[in-house]
């Protein structure tokens, strides 16, 4: 169910303009408003659920339709010779500051390790 007061529901639901490169039944992508790198894309649920800690045993599918669409999305990008990374912040601590589920995609430029 969607959350009026998250802004990824929004985006979801159309209620708010993004850069939008991937939409289906389950899941939509869209470029980061603030990007870490030449191609930063999110890959977000339609389905709200707030972070991996709230992540429940019949979430299983909606986990893999992520990274599913996550491995399209990069090789429609050009990323898969070049190798990119996905992220998922849990927790503020963690830098989490949108509190739903999502996938950063990050591929176009050397990624170091381990991450800051
Ligand atoms: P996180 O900090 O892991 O929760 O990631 C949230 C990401 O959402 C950040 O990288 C923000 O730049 C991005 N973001 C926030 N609002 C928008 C928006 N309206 N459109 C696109 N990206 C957004």
């Amino acid at each position: 169910m969607a959350h009026d007061e998250c802004i990824f529901c929004q985006i979801a639901e159309g209620e708010i303009s993004a850069d939008v490169i991937h939409e289906d039944e389950h899941v939509v992508a869209f470029r980061d408003i603030n990007p870490q790198a030449p191609t930063h894309v999110l890959i977000i649920p339609r389905e709200h659920v707030a972070s991996v800690d709230d992540l429940e045993e019949d979430h299983a599918e909606l986990v893999g339709r992520l990274f599913l669409a996550a491995g399209a999305i990069a090789r429609d990008e050009g990323l898969d010779d070049g190798g990119y990374r996905l992220v998922v912040n849990t927790g503020a601590g963690a830098g989490q500051s949108v509190f739903h589920i999502h996938l950063h995609l990050l591929g176009g430029r050397a990624m170091k390790w381990p991450p800051g």
